[in-house]
């Protein structure tokens, strides 16, 4: 049995605290590891461990650092298969699900091998003889707080950008899913990496609380549910100092599908996006709005969801993360049936059974009630929301209403249309004819309103701005 410990001062050492977790892979509830449960002193002794390495690893030149990331992304390349097998080891998600995520994170380091050209800074003579000059400097040790759904992806948001720029950063991987990063630590070690640098405290609430109240953690970013941004945001807002913090929430992305869009593209597109990775995506389709009498689209989209099998190979759905969250989706759907006058035009509670593991299948729920919870809270699981409207003035109405802002997109083969929503859409990232619209680098990933505590976006320019301070220099020699 794999015993994850935390990863301090480049050794894999076990919490003060004694009790553990168990890991339990999603597919066939078998424990993998157990895990420790890091307290306030863990985080204390990481935390130094972290200063210490700070003072010499931000002294280092912006090239010599970037050497160690081009290893990394070495051996990380040459370690796609093992990652992605840890992936839907403890994840659940498709082998194809998990080396495209892989891929996903890769792209996060290269971009991070930029570095010395994105942070080089500004200079100009604004006055005579006078020059200003702006430098971008690290802020110094910098917590990650990942959520389950992303076990790789997701801490590559901020990693590379945070090492590059010359901080050191401690990960509180999801106590679910911490085999990935705890593999990701072996390769650090091989990189060279200096010691304390790059460091892993594993474990839940005492954990994450003690990172964001430790006076030597300069900025926090937490990626997770909207309720726990909202109380990491405040936690980090309320310190006597404030702490600097970028938390992304949850989300509920509405899909809106015009008279004129490419049926067969469109019907596609849809599928992917709310069963890809079991619907376990900030970015994946909640709610599916039909603008129109289109019997087309909808009997094409009932016959292919229908045809979808559960598994690990490519383009199956796997199970989700755990029994809380299943029974969570069985919940919305058996309330917006018996409460709400739903039709479920495809019922994933049918892969219900005795089979070990937490299945459910794709579902697809007629909404006849605007009302229905289901149509408003994030149900992260495989289940799409269908909702016929008269209008796209009736869609927009629906979609600005939305608590959360993640993602929202516009199936139409009409530029007027695009635009039109475009412009009204209120998330914070769009797609036209794509339903996962997430923005690539070096474009930041960021949504509004209860999908982001915080003003920053969490990845690409967003996340340099977030993790470098930005000094001023004005000189006059002559
Ligand atoms: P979660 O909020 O339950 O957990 C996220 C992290 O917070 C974990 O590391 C967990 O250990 C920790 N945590 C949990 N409860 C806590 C508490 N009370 N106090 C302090 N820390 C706590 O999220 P999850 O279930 O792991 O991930 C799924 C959620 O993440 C979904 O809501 C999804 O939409 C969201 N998500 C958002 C984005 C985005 O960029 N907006 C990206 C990926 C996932």
């Amino acid at each position: 049995m794999t015993n994850i410990t935390n990863f301090i001062n480049g050794q894999f050492i076990d919490s003060n605290n004694k009790k553990k977790l168990d890991v339990i892979s999603p597919h066939n509830e078998q424990v993998i590891a157990t895990l420790c449960i890091s307290n306030k002193d863990d985080v204390d002794i990481c935390v130094s461990h972290a200063n210490n390495a700070f003072k010499s690893w931000s002294k280092i030149d912006v090239k010599k650092r970037i050497k160690y990331i081009i290893k990394l992304n070495q051996i990380i390349n040459d370690h796609k298969e093992e990652l992605a097998n840890i992936i839907v080891l403890e994840h659940g998600k498709n082998k194809a699900e998990a080396l495209g995520e892989v891929q996903k994170g890769i792209e996060q380091i290269e971009y991070s091998i930029s570095m010395p050209t994105i942070i080089r800074g500004k200079i100009l003579e604004v006055a005579t003889n006078v020059k200003c000059q702006v430098e971008n400097i690290p802020i110094g040790v910098i917590t990650s707080i990942v959520p389950f759904n992303f076990p790789f992806m997701v801490p590559m948001w901020t990693i590379p950008i945070a090492i590059a720029s010359g901080n050191c950063i401690i990960v509180k991987p999801s106590e679910k899913v911490p085999l990935t990063m705890n593999k990701f630590a072996e390769f650090v070690k091989l990189s060279g990496l200096p010691d304390g640098v790059f460091q892993i405290i594993n474990g839940t609430v005492n954990a994450v609380t003690s990172l964001c109240n430790h006076n030597d953690i300069k900025a926090v970013t937490f990626v997770g549910s909207s309720k726990v941004a909202k109380i990491v945001h405040n936690l980090c807002s309320n310190q006597n100092i404030p702490k600097r913090v970028s938390c992304m929430g949850g989300a509920k992305n509405y899909l809106v599908a015009m008279p004129d869009c490419n049926i067969d593209k469109t019907v596609n597109n849809i599928i992917t996006s709310f069963s890809g990775c079991c619907g376990q995506r900030c970015m994946a389709a909640s709610v599916l709005l039909i603008v129109g009498k289109q019997k087309q689209l909808l009997q094409k989209l009932i016959t292919l969801v229908k045809t979808l099998k559960k598994g690990n190979q490519k383009g199956e759905i796997g199970p989700v993360i755990d029994e809380l969250s299943r029974q969570k989706i069985v919940n919305y759907i058996n309330d917006s049936e018996k409460i709400y006058n739903s039709e479920i035009l495809v019922d994933g509670r049918n892969w219900l059974n005795n089979d070990k593991g937490y299945w459910i299948g794709p579902t697809l729920i007629l909404h006849n009630d605007q009302n229905d919870p289901a149509l408003q809270g994030e149900i992260f699981g495989p289940v799409l929301s269908i909702l016929k409207v008269e209008s796209r003035e009736e869609a927009i109405r629906l979609e600005n209403n939305n608590q959360y802002g993640n993602a929202a997109c516009i199936y139409t083969r009409t530029g007027e249309n695009a635009e039109w929503f475009q412009k009204r859409f209120s998330a914070g990232m769009i797609g036209v004819n794509i339903g996962v619209p997430v923005p690539q680098t070096p474009f930041s990933f960021g949504g509004i309103n209860m999908s982001r505590y915080s003003t920053h976006d969490i990845t690409g320019e967003g996340c340099i701005n977030f993790l470098t301070n930005k000094k001023k220099i004005t000189t006059n020699w002559l």
